[in-house]
């Protein structure tokens, strides 16, 4: 079933680009990358010569084309990127080809509904309390809290913030704390990390994100041996090729890919079968938009142990992009969508808004005030 063209779309104005393949019969496919989008926009205009004329059923063989032509051509980054965005348009418009859906296409779900965290940034600590209240009224019973000011600030204070959210949550609910490492020049080391992961051991925190700088393959492997609390982090590593050393280091106990940047859902899955192997969970990173949150409730829901979707509360992107919005089930679970290929419908009212209006989501970018040489305390 061949490509005929596609179109892409930037409704966020610094990252997320879309890119929607038009197929000879008819139907699209969508596929998610984040990324900056001038970056994002011309690896995937590079790329379109290798894509259009394909067979959109293809998607092993088109999308390992796509990693070996760029072999040298900036892979890791925002070609990665862009290659993450067709792969999981192909698996989308695969899957409504074949009227099956993606879950299926990858070999079946394990279940019909998969846990999900929301996931907020500290900031504004003022109003961590009523934001953790409105998430637990939503119907979330695991809550992920990162970012500025933890771990950029005393351990103490970071102890008292953590004791905030641990007492606003409850006992029942799930609480992770996501230090942000992949920040500009991170200043936690490995003893600052271990001292926080012993404190948040007291509080019963399911895992800890992003301790250490990311490349800090060591680090990661001495404090995933010594904390109580379990060590999650490689959101910002893309390619399965980047996930050996850290496997076999065991330099985490939870690996974080996320689908819309390391190689949509076959990298996903090639990295969930090698973690597998080294006794890893892999949770996807998930910070992205709707069409990345149906990618990974279709991976989680094949995985065969115990995963989350994250689900970046509050972005428009992730709540308004398509016609039905995600929902929480009684069990305070996501639903593995029905309908063929990722099983959501884009809402092209609302996606024509967002191009319009220069939307920008909430989520990490430089600061054009700020100091980058690393001088700031
Ligand atoms: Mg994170």
């Amino acid at each position: 079933m061949k490509i005929t063209g596609w179109t892409i779309h930037t409704p966020d104005r610094r990252f997320h680009v879309l890119v929607e393949l038009h197929g000879e019969n008819g139907l699209a496919g969508w596929g998610a990358a984040y990324s900056e989008r001038e970056q994002a926009i011309g690896a995937l205009r590079w790329l379109e010569r290798f894509v259009v004329g394909e067979n959109a059923l293809h998607i092993e063989r088109v999308t390992e084309k796509l990693h070996q032509l760029t072999f040298w051509l900036g892979r890791g980054g925002a070609m990665t990127h862009a290659i993450s965005a067709i792969n999981i348009a192909l698996w989308d418009l695969a899957g409504k080809t074949l009227g099956q859906s993606v879950s299926t296409l990858l070999g079946g779900s394990h279940r019909k509904s998969v846990p999900v965290y929301g996931s907020v940034l500290f900031r504004p600590v003022e109003t961590l309390e009523q934001r953790i209240e409105a998430m637990l009224t939503r119907g979330f019973r695991a809550i992920k809290l990162g970012w500025d000011p933890f771990g950029r600030q005393s351990a103490a204070e970071d102890e008292e913030l953590v004791k905030r959210a641990r007492r606003s949550a409850g006992d029942k609910t799930r609480i992770m704390i996501d230090a942000g490492g992949s920040e500009p020049f991170w200043k936690l080391r490995f003893k600052d990390a271990l001292e926080r992961a012993r404190m948040l051991g007291d509080y019963a925190v399911t895992w800890f994100e992003e301790p250490l700088q990311p490349d800090d393959v060591e680090g990661y492997a001495r404090l995933t041996d010594a904390s109580p609390v379990k060590i999650a982090h490689g959101e910002v590593l893309t390619r399965r090729q980047s996930f050996v050393p850290y496997f076999s280091a065991r330099a985490m106990d939870i690996a974080q890919p996320d689908a819309t940047k390391a190689g949509g859902v076959s990298e996903m899955r090639r990295i969930a079968w090698m973690a597998e192997q080294h006794g890893i969970q892999v949770v996807p990173h998930g910070w992205n938009t709707a069409i990345g949150v149906a990618a990974d409730i279709h991976f989680v829901s094949t995985l065969s142990e115990q995963s989350f979707v994250e689900f970046n509360t509050g972005n428009e992107l992730v709540e308004q992009l398509i016609t039905r919005p995600f929902a929480l089930n009684a069990d305070g679970e996501l639903e593995v969508p029905a309908g063929p290929g990722l099983g959501i419908e884009i809402d092209r009212d609302r996606l024509a808004h967002f191009e319009a209006s220069g939307y920008a989501s909430g989520t990490w970018a430089w600061d054009e005030n700020r100091d980058y040489d690393g001088s700031r305390e």
